[in-house]
């Protein structure tokens, strides 16, 4: 047998999103720093309640999800992921709930709190800037 195992990580603990969950795999996005890839952003969705969950995932290093959970997100924030131009490598990105306006407490690698500004899911900041996981399905961003 040749056949090599499949890529499509296996579906979690299902999450209590609504009365009737169905979390199935959706699609990944990859965060690529001068075109390698050096980790990626799994992405679920509940077929019942439309929900998204992501799963932040460093390049090398196993899923935690099983000790965490999925992350609970609030019916008006989204998925999106910061980059810090002040960081280098795994430092340069965190996955994180935007809200659509207002401030983000934002911990930094080496556990400082910033207060970074989000305008329409976007973080306007001289040193930090985001996108928005739902806008790059299947396809991977260049921090
Ligand atoms: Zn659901």
């Amino acid at each position: 047998m040749s056949e090599t195992p499949s890529e499509t990580p296996k579906t979690p603990e299902v999450y209590k999103c609504c009365e009737n969950p169905q979390i199935t795999y959706l699609a990944p996005v990859n965060i690529n720093i001068n075109e390698r890839t050096i980790g990626s952003v799994d992405v679920w969705r509940c077929a019942s309640c439309k929900k998204k969950f992501c799963e932040e995932k460093q390049l090398g290093i196993e899923s935690i999800t099983d000790i965490v959970g999925m992350p609970r997100i609030g019916h008006d924030e989204k998925w999106g992921v910061v980059v810090s131009k002040l960081q280098k490598g795994k430092e340069k990105w965190k996955l994180v709930r935007l809200k659509q306006n207002g401030i983000i407490k934002y911990e930094t690698a080496d556990e400082k709190i910033l207060d970074l500004k989000i305008e329409n899911y976007k973080i306007v900041d001289d040193f930090h800037t985001s996108f928005l996981i739902e806008d790059h399905l299947n396809r991977a961003v260049e921090i």
